[in-house]
């Protein structure tokens, strides 16, 4: 059987490939490892409406089980910056499931339990109930993730800067004790050098706990996180780890008959991937009505995403490696110069400008940072 569109994962990027390019008319083939989306849920679990948004896409109610006013992030002695951008915690069963069906009612034919080995030249191989199987197609979507094997030989650099994974450690845990209207942002090098520790409220004392670090690997900041007084009595439920592309920039995304979307593109976020997964599925169908899948025009993808979304990395990276460079007395001290303030209000729609205003506010505040200005350099 030959397919115009083969797709490899069912994360948010692979999801909604097989969606856009079966509601477009395309023949969708998606290949899911996991037996089913109840078996090793990704611990990607929350998101902002502000980020849906800016996708053209709604949260549903279908998946969400916890909503929060917004965020506050604190500093390594205590100060904290609360920002209200409304946000929400999912059951990453039920958002697999929820998109999967959208996929498959525009047309997608899904497979899980079925392990895609190689592909090349037009076919993939597939480790299917204990044999091997092969389907060939004109066009891959490669969404399978960071950990994926398949990018390596595709020889595609996908991501530039790899060497800044973060690594992390995230628990499901139950009773802990925090205001479960905000996500909760902890910085600094004490406890989690290179990114951040999370507090994920889902309600009734139940939260996801991560820590995110750059440089090292993240157990003895998890361990050191768990002694705060919020985890007194809490009982750790499951535990996940991985690596988050935070910091890394998408690189050589498309080659000849393959795009390649999502953690797998250094496409770090649910959101981010999920606009990946879209953008691959529209050019895919253009690219089977034109009869065409060079690198060429399947680069369409590559140009559009890059367009759209790279100055977000670009900034985020700076950001990153600016606050890196700060001792934690240097970051808490530009962080109380933001304490009390209604930080939302300074947040325009598009990040260059809230980055400049933020930074600009922060000088009104309290003239002397100008002298962190050195870790711009
Ligand atoms: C601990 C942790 C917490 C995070 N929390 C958040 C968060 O709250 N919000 C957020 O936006 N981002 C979060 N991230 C980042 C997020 O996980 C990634 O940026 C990205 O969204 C995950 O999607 P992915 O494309 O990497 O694919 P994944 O979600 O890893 O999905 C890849 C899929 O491909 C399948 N697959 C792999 N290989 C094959 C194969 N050979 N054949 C068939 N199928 C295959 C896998 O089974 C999997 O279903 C977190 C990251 C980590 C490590």
């Amino acid at each position: 059987m030959k397919y115009d569109v083969i797709v490899i994962g069912a994360s948010p990027a692979g999801l909604m490939a097989a969606w856009k390019s079966a509601e477009g008319g395309a023949k969708v083939l998606l290949l899911e490892k996991r037996k089913s989306f109840n078996s090793n849920p990704s611990p990607a679990d929350t998101s902002f409406e502000g980020f849906f948004k800016m996708i053209g896409l709604e949260p549903k109610e279908e998946y969400i089980i916890h909503k929060v006013k917004g965020m506050n992030i604190i500093s390594p002695f205590g100060a904290t910056i609360t920002i209200d951008t409304p946000g929400f915690s999912i059951d990453r069963r039920r958002f697999d499931a929820y998109y999967a069906e959208m996929a498959r009612d525009a047309g997608a034919e899904i497979k899980m339990n079925s392990e895609v080995l190689s592909f090349n030249e037009g076919e993939v191989v597939v480790k299917e109930g204990g044999g091997k199987k092969r389907y060939n197609g004109e066009i891959f979507v490669c969404a399978s993730g960071i950990n994926s094997e398949l990018i390596k030989a595709t020889r595609l650099k996908t991501m530039k800067y790899p060497e800044d994974l973060a690594y992390a450690i995230q628990a499901e845990m139950e009773g802990v004790k925090v205001d479960e209207n905000y996500f909760h942002y902890f910085l600094g090098r004490e406890v989690a050098p290179g990114w951040k520790a999370t507090i994920s409220p889902k309600g009734d004392g139940r939260a996801s706990v991560g820590v995110f670090v750059r440089g090292e690997m993240p157990k003895k900041y998890f361990d050191g996180f768990l002694q705060r007084g919020m985890f007194d009595g809490a009982k750790i439920l499951s535990m996940s780890d991985g690596a988050d592309q935070i910091i890394t920039i998408p690189n050589e995304i498309v080659g000849d008959g393959l795009m390649v979307a999502g953690g797998a593109a250094g496409q770090a976020g649910i959101p981010y991937g999920m606009a990946a997964g879209m953008l691959c599925g529209d050019v895919a169908v253009e690219a089977v009505r034109e009869g065409d899948n060079s690198k060429k025009f399947l680069s369409r993808y590559d140009e559009q995403w890059k367009k759209r979304f790279l100055n977000h990395y670009g900034l985020g990276r700076f950001c990153l490696k600016t606050m890196g460079k700060m001792s934690d007395g240097e970051l808490d001290e530009t962080m109380r110069a933001l304490e009390g303030v209604d930080v939302s209000q300074h947040l325009s729609k598009h990040m260059v400008m809230s980055t400049l205003s933020m930074g600009l506010l922060l000088l009104r505040k309290n003239p002397k940072l100008i002298r962190f200005a050195k870790y711009l350099l």
